[in-house]
């Protein structure tokens, strides 16, 4: 049987079919997944895996689409979205959230219960699964640095709980953590002054607004920081702030930002990223790392 039709008739209205990767990132644009699942329970999660392996399909695990940039030619096989997984719980100075939930909610819970740590990751607009992926971070804060351990299985299945101690980590990047699904993350917090917190988490939020071209599409910063310099500081100094490719552009509020703001095609933006970093090389012999994950086939 084709496996479309086995996801379909044990996920339901759970699947979708030929869906468009626009509706699923925050760049709002990108081509068709052949299948994106909703799985939420092992068993689902045992269903999808064995699928996996016995067709042999390629399988993509997304959280909120905040980061990835799919291509116009679209994504063979499954994607998996975390969306249905989002519970989150206090114990104490202990936070615990589904790889689903929502940082931000995460952020303000911790704010909330008057526990330090995480106020400096508020407004990042991913999943806990997503930022624990790529050790999300802001303003001198990252989510490695109140992490405890996560729940994972891994491409075959098989559970595990992974202590922070036990990986490497660094800036935006954590090894061999593409072997994994994260499930959860546990959080240990500090308690602090609930007044001060929130008014951290609300200037951070204010900033944000003030700094980031948030009223169009994009997924956030471009480039990974280099050693002892800004990509923004870089890219704008080389005079690209504006440049456009079709309908995407450098943002001019900042210019870290790459953002749809014409009906851009994964091209246009791939393009725009290749001429960036040209430029940017070309002027000051940077050679910017990309911060964002393409995925699938373009033009
Ligand atoms: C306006 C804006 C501002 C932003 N600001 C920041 C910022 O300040 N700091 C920052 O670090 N980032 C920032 N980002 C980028 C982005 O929000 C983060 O990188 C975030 O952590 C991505 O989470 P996500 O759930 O959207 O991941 P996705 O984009 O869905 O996925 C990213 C990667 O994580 C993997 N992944 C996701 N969930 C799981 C899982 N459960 N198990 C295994 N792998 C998984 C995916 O396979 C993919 O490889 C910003 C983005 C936008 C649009």
């Amino acid at each position: 049987m084709d496996y479309k039709k086995e996801l379909k008739n044990f996920f339901g209205e759970n699947c979708l079919l030929d869906e468009s990767m626009g509706s699923h990132t925050t760049y709002r644009t990108g081509g068709p997944a052949e299948a994106y699942v909703y799985p939420s329970s092992p068993e689902e999660w045992s269903f999808v895996l064995k699928l996996s392996e016995t067709y042999h399909i390629p399988l993509h695990i997304i959280g909120f689409g905040s980061n990835v940039l799919v291509g116009s030619k679209g994504l063979q096989g499954i994607v998996c979205s975390t969306k249905r997984m989002a519970t989150i719980s206090r114990d104490g100075e202990h936070i615990k959230a589904q790889a689903g939930a929502a940082l931000d909610k995460v952020c303000e819970v911790a704010c909330r219960a008057g526990l330090a740590g995480m106020e400096k990751l508020s407004g990042i607009p991913g999943s806990v699964g997503g930022a624990v992926y790529m050790n999300a971070g802001a303003f001198g804060q990252e989510t490695f640095d109140t992490l405890e351990y996560f729940d994972v299985i891994d491409r075959q299945g098989r559970p595990a709980t992974l202590l922070k101690e036990d990986l490497k980590y660094t800036y935006r990047h954590v090894e061999d953590i593409e072997n994994y699904i994260v499930l959860s993350a546990s959080f240990k917090l500090t308690p602090a002054d609930f007044p001060q917190l929130m008014e951290t988490r609300n200037s951070i939020l204010h900033k944000r607004i003030e700094k980031q071209p948030l009223d169009y599409p994009s997924a956030g910063s471009v480039f990974k920081r280099p050693a002892n310099d800004y990509a923004s500081r870089l890219i704008d100094d080389t005079g690209l702030r504006g440049l456009s490719v079709g309908g995407a552009k450098v943002s001019e509020k900042h210019a870290g930002f790459i953002i749809n703001f014409n009906h851009a095609t994964p091209e246009d933006i791939r393009e725009l990223m290749r001429q960036v970093r040209q430029k940017v090389k070309e002027k000051h012999g940077v050679e910017l790392e990309l911060e964002q994950i393409l995925w699938g086939q373009f033009e």
